[in-house]
């Protein structure tokens, strides 16, 4: 290309809005720097600054020419989400409230524990599903967030804990796909994020330590066998279509046989033979905590490879329902460890800052006027009735 022409071409460009490369995975980004007629090596070099070395400036990148940079200055940018703010719970808990292109804001979370530092990453502003449980259902829902968005998230959190530029002091060491929205109905975006987490010239993290957690759509976790190799884990939280149906309206599409097949198919196209699916149960007091539903999901569980998660409600206002007391919640468990599965209890972290599980709520702008109607129940009656 003559230096007219490709001067002509960068001035277009720069009229148009900039590329932001913050959510393109390498062979995206590789695709990218060939069109704007530079080298496909230079896509690695690039993911480096900005994921390894936290480094958002072209100018700095100085392992690229200046005429590379300066080109990157006028086509690209590297545009993170904005915080908004940040609370620590005295367990060490961290919430962040994120605003992203639009208004609206998400919120992710830090959980530290001894071995391991684990983000809770949102897809979606709101979520479309509105299991009847969850503070983020209602909220209703915005939009899916894109792939910059989600990345953006990790690269807040490794940013705030200083682990750029040094493997070492790495806090974040396991990513979970469980914050706001349902990750497989913003499958493309989610996969290109997931891509980078994996990636050794970004973030280098094993497919073990990020894992996706669905509440079963079917279709899409059928199709992400072939594009992905994290850990999954299913959201199912009744042990028969009935209750699952009020609990997980998804469920009325994709129901309980349908899902765990398809995680089971997931699992088999896995070339580590020991995986297995973490199945999640959030109990509630008289709702799914008594022992038939115990015995009913071990018997419905039985031929996946899994391991069970119990997680005791988290309350939050007007949800009607009340957190498993101790004596269900143990006995739950002793009924399922009797059958032979691994079942461990999800301790409650983040309360007092409303960061525990299922409370996440950011600020919405509901494209859906859900919350609007919840808002209004909520004031009519106290509290809800579950079955309505
Ligand atoms: S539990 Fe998950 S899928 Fe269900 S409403 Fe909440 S965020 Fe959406």
């Amino acid at each position: 290309m003559s230096q007219a022409a490709t001067e002509e071409k960068l001035k277009q460009s720069s009229e148009k809005e900039k590329a932001n490369l913050l959510g393109l995975s390498v062979s995206q980004l590789g695709d990218w720097v060939e069109a704007i007629g530079e080298k496909r090596f230079r896509a690695t070099q690039i993911i480096k600054w900005i994921h390894q070395m936290g480094e958002c400036r072209f100018d700095e990148m100085n392992n690229l020419s200046k005429d590379l940079r300066a080109k990157l200055e006028v086509l690209a940018e590297v545009k993170l989400p904005e915080v908004v703010s940040c609370q620590d719970s005295v367990d060490g808990t961290r919430k962040w409230l994120i605003r992203v292109d639009g208004g609206s804001c998400i919120e992710m979370v830090f959980i530290p524990e001894r071995d391991r530092g684990t983000l809770c990453v949102s897809s979606q502003i709101g979520c479309a599903l509105d299991c009847s449980f969850c503070a983020t259902g209602k909220q209703g829902f915005n939009r899916d967030l894109t792939s910059a968005e989600i990345i953006g998230q990790l690269w807040i959190a490794a940013d705030s804990f200083g682990q750029f530029g040094s493997k070492a002091n790495r806090r974040v060491s396991n990513v979970v796909m469980m914050g706001m929205g349902e990750p497989l109905m913003n499958f493309d975006n989610v996969v290109d994020a997931m891509s980078l987490m994996l990636e050794d010239n970004a973030y280098g993290l094993s497919k073990r330590r990020v894992t996706l957690s669905t509440s079963g759509v079917v279709p899409e976790l059928d199709k992400l066998g072939d594009v992905s190799e994290v850990s999954l884990a299913i959201s199912l939280h009744a042990p028969n279509d009935a209750l699952r149906n009020e609990l997980v309206p998804i469920n009325k599409k994709y129901p309980l046989a349908k899902f765990i097949e398809s995680a089971r198919n997931y699992i088999e196209k896995m070339p580590d033979s020991k995986r297995k699916v973490t199945v999640e149960y959030t109990l509630m007091d008289q709702v799914n905590d008594r022992s038939a539903h115990a015995r009913e999901l071990g018997v419905l569980l039985k031929d996946l490879p899994c391991k069970i998660n119990l997680i005791p409600f988290n309350p939050f206002p007007g949800s009607g329902y009340k957190r498993v007391t101790n004596t269900a919640l143990n006995r739950f468990r002793d009924i399922l460890s009797a059958e032979g599965y691994t079942v461990t209890v999800r301790t409650t972290r983040g309360d007092d800052i409303a960061a525990a599980c299922g409370q996440l709520a950011g600020e919405v702008n509901d494209r859906t006027k859900r919350q609007e109607r919840y808002k209004r129940r909520l004031n009519e009656t106290q509290p809800l009735n579950i079955m309505e």
